[in-house]
């Protein structure tokens, strides 16, 4: 740094010249003034000396720049000419050596030997030169001092040409660093200026108790609706909306206190409308570090909330249709084999949601194996062939039920030589309606037996009928037989009782099924007698298959029942006995049992397995084969349907080869 008590001035010049300097530092002045205001100083303070500052050019080859008022023009104009050298006078050389180069005497020294006569002419004698560097020491020019006469520097001529090149370069470097604040400062108004989002100044005032608005910027008016009249010096209470008031000073107070950004979001009523900001304020220090503005910029999302609130809203609107479908949508990246499932496609498949998609090939354990290669040739077809597919997919369960799905997919994604490199598609449960498929299904079948046992049951009592009048029309003919005509026209009887059971059976189907089940009850009915005379009534074909009854009968049993009914029920159970009872004894139980009656029939005969015991009193349903047991299955739907009605319940108990036990529990109704 110059420092004026080490040269040759007296106090009121150094006083000057400090004076000077600052003025210089602190006036806007251009630098040709500044210079040549310098020369001019340092000529005063010593007269016989002339001055010179000059400048290299960008490439450091030549002095660009010339500051000489004293020294003639022609010598002046003469410098830029000359490149810089190891011997190019004493400025060329200092510059070229970036050291000092003190010529007493020009005309002998040889630096000068090609320049002597320029100097002659121009009336110097001895030139000084002292390079000005850079503070990274780079030569950026030289300060020189020519003499009219030979003259040797004195120690105190050296350190003022020392320090007067020093003081170029600190004036130079002043004025750099004021032009990279100002260029700064340009850009920072630059950005502040045409930002698109709101940017303002904030004065802390009162110890925090006053947050003054001291510059807004464009955006901020544009986005915001206030005038810059309704904003500027003007504190946030008086500005901003009375609800965005404390949320603001908290988290202006927070930058403050902490000295850090803070980041929020404001939902403010504001004139051009709700908007919504996220923003950003930042604490700014004094030199003494004390927080004492803050500056703050906002950008406004109102625009992207309101589409990521449409966005979320219509996601949710897809995952609930979904869920009402039962329809997942699932993507899958074949290169990677990454696979994206939506939730549905984890509560279809029954898997926990926080676990990451099945890659394709884990998929098979999924489904049955005979589902999984269809799935599979379905999804490689479509890969081949860029298509889509639909297959019917059963579930690999490990419980009991079985699940169906119908997976569609297609390629809708291809890379730059075509091939397919993304599928997506959706994943349906189908269970429910497999299920009915399967019973539409079972019915049909159901109901094509039914009509061929029905048409073959209805013909053999019907055939034996005919048979036994044939019979009997040619007895008559002949000569009469009583007794042979009594027996014909009994078993007669028979078949037409058994054709008007099962005429009974089949008109009380197409009635219960079309909803016509109606009891009509009457008061007393003799549950215990009843029994009594049904028995009697299959006395003989009991005996005729070789078993026997055993009757446990609690007398007098009555109840507001229907008795048309309640015989139905006595009937279908006690035939079945009888039929599937494999000629063992079969047992009839009627006891009461608190407020109901139970009645029971038990036989030791076929008995049916465990997974049959429920199906068998389902229409049509039958545990045995049409050609060992003829029947139309039924008897038993008939026999819970006539109970449900009563308000009971029917269950069997059975072993298989072992036998049954039918039980019916009744209500016992007295009374109306
Ligand atoms: P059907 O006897 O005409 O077939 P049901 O509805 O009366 O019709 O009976 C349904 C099925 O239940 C029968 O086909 C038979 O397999 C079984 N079943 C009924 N009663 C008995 C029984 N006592 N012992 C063994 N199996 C029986």
């Amino acid at each position: 740094m110059f420092d004026p008590r080490g040269s040759n001035m007296t106090v009121s010049q150094q006083d000057h010249f400090v004076n000077l300097v600052l003025k210089l530092l602190s006036n806007e002045e251009p630098l040709d003034t500044i210079y040549k205001t310098l020369i001019d100083f340092f000529e005063e303070l010593n007269p016989q000396t002339i001055c010179s500052v000059l400048f290299l050019d960008k490439n450091k080859k030549r002095f660009e720049k010339v500051y000489a008022p004293n020294l003639p023009d022609f010598y002046n104009q003469a410098i830029p000419y000359l490149e810089i050298g190891p011997s190019v006078g004493s400025c060329g050389t200092a510059a070229y050596l970036g050291k000092r180069v003190i010529v007493d005497d020009i005309q002998s020294d040889p630096l000068w030997e090609k320049y002597r006569d320029l100097a002659k002419s121009a009336n110097v004698a001895s030139c000084w030169s002292q390079p000005i560097k850079a503070q990274n020491g780079e030569v950026l020019g030289t300060f020189a001092i020519y003499h009219a006469a030979i003259h040797t520097p004195s120690e105190r001529d050296i350190q003022t040409i020392e320090q007067a090149a020093n003081l170029v370069s600190i004036i130079l470097h002043h004025f750099e660093t004021k032009k990279m604040v100002k260029k700064a400062q340009e850009q920072i108004s630059l950005i502040y200026e045409s930002s698109i989002d709101a940017m303002w100044l904030i004065d802390i005032e009162d110890e925090g108790k006053t947050y003054r608005f001291k510059s807004i910027n464009d955006a901020f008016i544009a986005v915001t609706g206030l005038t810059r009249a309704a904003v500027l010096e003007k504190t946030i209470e008086e500005v901003l909306p009375p609800s965005s008031i404390p949320l603001v000073r908290a988290k202006y107070s927070e930058a403050a206190t902490t000295g850090h950004v803070v980041d929020y979001l404001e939902i403010a009523p504001l004139p051009s409308g709700t908007k919504v900001g996220q923003i950003r304020v930042k604490p700014i220090k004094d030199e003494n570090g004390v927080v004492t503005k803050i500056l703050g910029i906002a950008e406004d999302i109102t625009e992207r909330k309101r589409i990521d609130d449409l966005l979320k809203e219509s996601e949710a609107d897809l995952i609930y249709a979904q869920r009402v479908a039962q329809l997942g949508s699932w993507k899958w990246e074949a290169k990677t084999d990454t696979v994206h499932w939506s939730e549905e496609i984890y509560n279809i498949l029954n898997l926990d949601p926080t676990t990451p998609p099945l890659p394709f090939v884990e998929q098979s354990k999924l489904y049955t194996e005979e589902s999984w290669n269809k799935l599979k040739s379905a999804v490689e077809q479509a890969l081949a062939t860029g298509g889509s597919y639909e297959v019917d997919l059963e579930g690999k369960s490990n419980d009991q039920n079985p699940r169906w799905f119908v997976a569609r997919g297609a390629v809708t994604e291809r890379d730059s030589q075509g091939y397919p490199t993304r599928l997506a598609g959706t994943l349906q449960n189908n269970t429910e309606r497999k299920l009915l498929e399967n019973n539409l299904k079972g019915a049909l079948t159901a109901r094509d037996e039914f009509i061929a046992v029905a048409t073959h049951e209805l013909k053999t009592p019907l055939t034996t009928l005919q048979l036994a009048l044939y019979s009997i029309a040619k007895t008559i003919d002949g000569v009469i037989d009583k007794d042979k005509i009594t027996s014909r026209i009994e078993k007669a009887k028979m078949q037409g009782d058994r054709l008007e059971a099962l005429i009974k059976n089949l008109l009380d189907v197409t009635s219960i099924g079309a909803g016509k089940m109606r009891l009509e009850l009457k008061p007393d009915v003799n549950f215990s007698n009843l029994i009594g005379n049904i028995a009697k009534k299959y006395e003989d074909e009991i005996i005729k298959s070789g078993s026997s009854l055993i009757k446990n009968i609690e007398p007098n049993i009555t109840g507001l029942w229907d008795d048309f009914r309640l015989e139905q029920i006595v009937t279908n159970l006690l035939s079945n006995a009888i039929k599937y009872g494999d000629g063992k004894p079969i047992e009839l139980h009627l006891r009461r049992l608190n407020q109901n009656v139970l009645f029971e029939v038990r036989d030791q005969g076929i008995g049916i397995s465990a997974d049959k015991q429920k199906k068998v009193f389902e229409r049509f349903e039958r545990a045995v084969s049409e050609t060992s047991y003829k029947g139309l299955g039924l008897g038993l739907w008939i026999v819970r349907e006539i109970v449900t009605a009563f308000n009971g319940k029917v269950w069997v108990t059975s072993t298989l080869h072992k036998g049954s036990c039918f039980s019916v529990e009744l209500p016992i109704k007295e009374q109306q």
